[in-house]
């Protein structure tokens, strides 16, 4: 179902922002891009352009990189003591909670999801992630760690070590949740001390611009966030391979993760960390609750339109629950109403991109092709928007490219299974190891059943429940590294180990 009726208008200063030249941060000015071009962007949900941004490229990076060289090693940044940095940091998260209504319409109309989604959790978890990492400025500490030299006999000495910040960071971004990945970013850069350039993503750059102005009026001095909006086979490919940058945090597709990876170690070996696909499994036992894990697998699909790194778009169900799960996942389906993501009614908004929904379609008519047969959807839905209609694939099989690649949109592969070996095997045959979920009453088989799963994250009873003091990411080729939590901070420092010899 696709609403039709006229979503209301954004609010005036919505309106006004995106009315706005919107051009590059670089060292606390705005300014256009080197060459002078632009690009539009468009709301997804009618395909009408609603704003003209800077398209920067490889002159805007190095501009960008060299003002974030200058504020890590000289100026106001370094010398800020901790708290002073956590308080920063804390009032950027103020000043974005009062403009809630406003960064979730401007997430809403670039990306197509529902404005209410993004005001009760894309932007309230970037605000959560900012004060949770406010909070680490103050608690990066080193150790003291008793020595003794074998080959230097009664000699004392007084050894530490010191966390200290990576350096200038170049983050680059997609555009699934833009205001949340900004921040997954951000947060930890900032507690740490590190200078960042950060390059949206080019379909959805504008909460990221609007988070810039609020990064100035905080006060952050020149030069310690830059953002660059652009392309990635230029700008991106540009900050991925400078060699002043110290470290590159991705968050995208697996195949632009390996080009990074290449990038960096082609030019000074920046350190790298990764945040990429998955082809999550979705296990339901047959002692579990079934109703609530009928509605979790929908969500775990369904929510951000299928648009999610963890989505779970693979479901396995126990053999004797699978034709009332998959057929209560079907009926969840069809209720979702369809529609843009300013319209109070909507559930789901369109496809990111023309791009993104032609994706998901080629890999349902490929579906179809193979064998698989659409429960419900199956289809792009009849509108000028990139719409596609939430669906349930049944009778798929281990080869299917459905099975195998992420698709990227609200379309979940059932699967039926025997038993719990099988399922664990099937479920940990994929090149990705994002996350998963497991439904069961039996707790202690719920445990095992977790530790026997290659992911990085393994929800149980529960799916899409995420924390700013959560560390999330991948095994295999579904990233390196980890967002959020302590250990996002630890990879934005490195260890110095100082030694004294005492006497
Ligand atoms: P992408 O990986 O191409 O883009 C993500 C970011 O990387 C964007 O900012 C883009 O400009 C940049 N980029 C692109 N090419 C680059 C390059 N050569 N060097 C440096 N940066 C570059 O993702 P996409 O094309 O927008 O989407 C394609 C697929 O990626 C999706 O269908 C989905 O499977 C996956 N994806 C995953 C995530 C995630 O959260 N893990 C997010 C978005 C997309």
């Amino acid at each position: 179902m696709i609403l039709t009726t006229t979503a209301p208008v954004a609010r005036r200063e919505t309106q006004a922002f995106l009315d706005q030249q919107h051009q590059l941060l670089i060292d606390g000015q705005w300014m256009p891009a080197a060459s002078g071009k632009t690009f539009e962007v468009t709301n997804p949900a009618d395909g009408k352009t609603i704003a003209e941004v800077a398209e920067g490229d490889k002159a805007d990076v190095d501009k960008a990189v060299a003002a974030a060289r200058r504020a890590f090693e000289t100026g106001p940044w370094p010398a800020m003591t901790a708290s002073e940095r956590g308080k920063l940091i804390w009032k950027l998260a103020d000043l974005m909670e009062q403009h809630i209504e406003e960064l979730a319409e401007i997430e809403s109309l670039d990306n197509g999801k529902p404005k209410a989604v993004a005001a009760a959790a894309d932007v309230p978890l970037a605000i959560d992630l900012f004060r949770y990492m406010a909070g680490w400025s103050t608690k990066i500490e080193g150790t003291t760690i008793p020595i003794s030299v074998p080959y230097l006999e009664g000699a004392e000495f007084h050894s530490y070590t010191l966390r200290e910040p990576v350096g200038v960071v170049g983050q680059i971004i997609p555009w699934n949740f833009p205001i949340l990945m900004a921040a997954w970013k951000l947060g930890p850069a900032l507690a740490t001390g590190c200078t960042v350039v950060l390059k949206v993503a080019e379909e959805t750059p504008l909460s990221a611009l609007r988070l810039g102005h609020l990064i100035q009026e905080a006060g952050f001095p020149p030069g310690v966030v830059n953002i660059i909006t652009g392309f990635g086979e230029t700008a991106g490919a540009a900050l991925s391979a400078h060699p002043d940058v110290d470290k590159i945090a991705f968050t995208g597709s697996t195949e632009v993760g390996k080009l990074i990876v290449k990038a960096a170690g082609d030019t000074n070996l920046k350190k790298v960390t990764l945040e990429l696909g998955g082809k999550s499994p979705n296990i339901i036992l047959p002692d579990a609750d079934i109703s609530a894990a009928i509605s979790g697998a929908a969500n775990a699909i369904f929510f951000n339109h299928g648009q999610c790194c963890c989505a779970g778009s693979r479901l396995f169900v126990h053999r004797s629950q699978y034709d009332q799960v998959v057929e209560g996942v079907a009926a969840e389906a069809s209720k979702i109403k369809l529609g843009p993501g300013m319209h109070p009614d909507t559930n789901m908004g369109p496809m990111v991109s023309r791009i993104q929904q032609d994706r998901v379609c080629g890999y349902l008519d490929i579906g179809m092709q193979e064998g698989a047969k659409a429960l419900v959807g199956g289809k792009r839905a009849d509108s000028s928007g990139y719409f596609v209609e939430p669906t349930v694939l049944v009778d798929t099989h281990a080869e299917m490219k459905v099975i195998r690649e992420e698709i990227f949109g609200p379309v979940v592969a059932a699967v039926p299974f025997d038993d719990i070996d099988e399922v664990i095997a099937t479920a940990n045959d994929t090149i990705y190891g994002l996350a998963a979920a497991v439904w069961t009453k039996d707790i202690s088989q719920g445990h095992r059943i977790a530790k026997r799963l290659k992911a990085g994250t393994v929800w149980m009873n529960c799916y899409n429940v995420f924390d700013a003091s959560l560390p999330f990411g991948g095994y295999k080729q579904s990233g390196w590294g980890r967002e959020m939590g302590y250990e996002a901070i630890s990879l934005y420092t490195q260890t110095k180990a100082v030694t004294l010899q005492i006497g």
